[in-house]
């Protein structure tokens, strides 16, 4: 059985206060959660205050990047040695707004994810199709592309222990969410395209949906047999609307 994850990626949002106020309330709301995991992923410069809030607790801290080189003349990069001696436990790797607002290759994006596995800490490795590639039929092609590129970087047993999120570039911050049938059957696809190189890694991967996700219809998709958690952006935002979403996982 696959435990379930939800991961918060405040993108870059918030103040020293504000953050401080929705670590504290995260923090909180997570000591009566069971059987889930819970993550939240800050922008860099709040990563040190959110981790002071969260020692000790059940709530882990990831980085929402990583620079593709572990140190040196890369002005304003952070690398995933940092991340990790910051104290995170996960990096989120490509994510759309990254593969398209700065972009990140599949390629650099395998760069990205072989050093963050490297490093010990879990990569969230993202993937998703545009509307147009969904309109055009190419979803699946899509997506094992993505991830292929991660199997030559990493051979077979690229995603043991690491973390997929498909995230429909069209559903990120829209509000228009992928129906739990159309996240089913992609999710299926990519179980069944990992168990293709390793049957027990597709197995035990934990693949999470993003794109809108929120209270209303965090249970029906997380309760799709290979939706195991979610991604959430602009829900995480409020202590209370990720609180609820983290319930929906249990
Ligand atoms: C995201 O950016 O990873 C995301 C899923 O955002 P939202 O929940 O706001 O669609």
């Amino acid at each position: 059985m696959r435990t379930p994850l939800v991961a918060g990626n405040w993108k870059m949002n918030g103040s020293r206060e504000s953050v401080k106020e929705l670590i504290n309330g995260v923090v909180e709301g997570a000591k009566s959660l069971n059987g889930v995991e819970v993550a939240v992923c800050p922008s860099t410069i709040h990563i040190a205050d959110v981790v002071a809030v969260t020692a000790g607790s059940n709530v882990a801290v990831g980085s929402q990047d990583a620079c593709t080189e572990l140190k040196g003349a890369f002005t304003g990069e952070t690398s995933i040695d940092m991340i990790k001696d910051m104290g995170c436990q996960y990096a989120i790797i490509g994510h759309s707004e990254r593969r398209t607002l700065y972009g990140e290759s599949d390629e650099i994006v395998a760069e990205k994810f072989s050093v963050v596995k490297k490093s010990g800490v879990t990569p969230i490795f993202c993937i998703g199709e545009t509307l147009e590639e969904r309109e055009s039929g190419i979803t699946e092609e899509v997506c094992a592309r993505q991830i292929d590129a991660v199997f030559t970087a990493e051979g077979d047993n690229a995603f043991e222990g690491s973390v997929i999120a498909y995230e429909p570039v069209w559903a990120i911050g829209t509000g228009k969410t992928a129906s739990p049938e159309q996240a089913q059957s992609v999710h299926a696809f990519i179980r069944q395209h990992i168990a293709k190189r390793n049957a027990d890694v597709a197995e035990k991967v934990q693949i999470l949906y993003g794109g809108s996700m929120n209270p209303a219809n965090a249970k029906e998709l997380i309760g799709q047999t290979d939706i195991d958690g979610g991604l959430i952006g602009g829900a995480s935002l409020k202590a209370d609307d990720f609180m609820a979403v983290c319930q929906a996982g249990q």
